[in-house]
């Protein structure tokens, strides 16, 4: 056998695309590089699962990078670093690069909220002897899923006179965590009968806190009395409190390997930590400083992105405003020359759910960070759809910097669909495309990653930002 390619073989390499897993194509200091990346990426998971808690850990990380709080008006020079918290629940970032503002600058937006169960504002009632918190669920959930796992409870609470405690509970070793049982099969013949989404009434998502009665008390509701004095030992809040306050149950569970080849990553609220944690380390670790770099954490994504601190917010136009004025450039013109990577996830395919997905157009693990032409639904409402040339342009952005990249659609056409922040950024009169880490089981307790697509969104964020 002649080891010499036939003329038609060649011919074909030349015209086909390969689309190889990435195994094939890395060497293995990458795998070991994403190995080690993805140790410190589990880390920020733990610390962040609330918004709250992922502005406070980005910002202890931006320290450490010599990052310092952004005050309007002072003078800012090539390779200043500045951030700024939005309320504490979104985090602006710049990392000043030597070209004018005028010539635009180069964005990463994720968000760091994540799919839950809030508590409602008259939360805690006694009943059947336990006492329970009612909820209001947050995001895009699949509220069976929510059913027997353990729970803890993040937040703060801002008491009657101003001050505010936060709240963590089940996230160290040894504490207690909260549940809500699921009905037993024995009992559940006609709630099986029912579709999947209708199954469980969100009225019905209560959490169990307690059972013992307060020993002294007498008549009712002495088991919620007896929950109250621990909070209020604990926290110093009363009943009132839970008015001005924002709990949220989120799983209990710690970030961890998945796989005996430990090539997957199992964790809460991946969607879009994944995202925010490679749009960081990105920006932390870009060599090149052209144009300036700035990075946006945003909340409020899972609901729509309204509100002050979601994308939709003037915030982020002050902030970019801001660091105009310091150069007396209009924001307009910096919009107009800026490119976005918005950095969110799309859904990986999935082989026990095949028949959702266009295996041809999907994104498979292990292919790099996923880039997105468009999201949506339907005939792609609710899409930016970035232009061919701004596909091309990311294109070029990642085989310069070698990062392995494919691209994807989340799944076959009028099956669902979803939307990230593209199109708000998109809205400002700047380039945009969607790009992430593709995802098993999106917005479940559990999401589930590949080691090397996180990695490569790492070094796809850190190419935009040494453009
Ligand atoms: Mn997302
Ligand atoms: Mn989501």
């Amino acid at each position: 056998m002649s080891e010499e390619k036939k003329a038609w073989e060649k011919r074909k390499e030349q015209l086909f695309l390969d689309k190889k897993n990435g195994y094939d194509v890395v060497d293995e200091g990458t795998v070991g590089a994403a190995a080690d990346y993805c140790e410190g990426y589990k880390k920020f998971l733990d610390a962040a699962k609330t918004e709250r808690e992922a502005v406070k850990a980005a910002v202890a990380l931006a320290e450490e990078q010599g990052f310092v709080p952004y005050v309007r008006g002072m003078a800012l020079k090539a390779g200043d670093k500045v951030y700024r918290s939005n309320r504490g629940k979104s985090l602006l970032l710049a990392v000043i690069g030597e070209a004018s503002l005028a010539e635009g600058i180069q964005i990463g937006a994720a968000h760091i909220d994540s799919p839950r169960l809030d508590l409602k504002p008259y939360p805690l009632y006694e009943d059947g002897d336990f006492a329970l918190l009612k909820t209001h669920y947050y995001g895009g959930i699949r509220k069976y899923q929510w059913l027997s796992i353990p729970l803890e409870l993040h937040g703060v609470v801002v008491r009657k006179d101003g001050t505010s405690v936060e709240v963590r509970i089940g996230a160290e070793p040894g504490d207690p965590v909260l549940a809500i049982p699921d009905l037993l099969p024995h009992l559940a013949a006609a709630q099986s009968q029912k579709p999947m989404g209708t199954a469980v009434d969100p009225e019905n998502l209560n959490i169990f806190i307690g059972s013992r009665p307060y020993a002294e008390a007498e008549g009712s509701d002495r088991i919620k009395l007896a929950v109250l004095d621990l909070l209020n030992e604990k926290y110093g809040i009363t009943e009132e409190d839970f008015l001005s306050a924002e709990l949220c149950a989120v799983p209990a569970y710690s970030a961890v390997d998945v796989g005996l080849d430990r090539s997957l990553l199992g964790a809460y609220g991946q969607d879009d930590r994944v995202c925010s944690y490679a749009a960081l380390k990105g920006l932390f670790d870009a060599e090149k400083r052209h144009k300036t770099a700035v990075c946006i954490l945003a909340d409020k994504e899972e609901i729509g992105s309204d509100g002050v601190t979601g994308m939709q917010s003037q915030a982020f136009d002050t902030f970019v405003a801001d660091l105009c004025d310091s150069q007396g450039v209009s924001l307009r013109e910096c919009f107009e020359h800026s490119f976005c990577l918005s950095a969110d996830v799309t859904a990986c395919y999935d082989p026990n759910f095949a028949n959702v997905y266009d295996k041809r157009n999907s994104s498979l693990i292990n292919r790099g960070v996923g880039l997105c032409k468009y999201t949506g639904s339907r005939g792609k409402s609710g899409a930016s759809d970035a232009s061919a040339e701004v596909m091309g342009y990311a294109r070029r952005v990642f085989e310069r910097a070698n990062v392995l990249w494919h691209v994807a659609e989340l799944g076959k056409v009028d099956v669902g669909g979803g939307g990230t922040v593209a199109l708000f950024m998109a809205n400002r009169n700047i380039d945009t495309v969607d790009a992430g880490v593709s995802v098993l089981g999106m917005h479940a307790p559990f999401e589930v990653t590949g080691k090397l697509d996180c990695y490569m969104t790492y070094l796809a964020m850190k190419a935009v930002f040494e453009e």
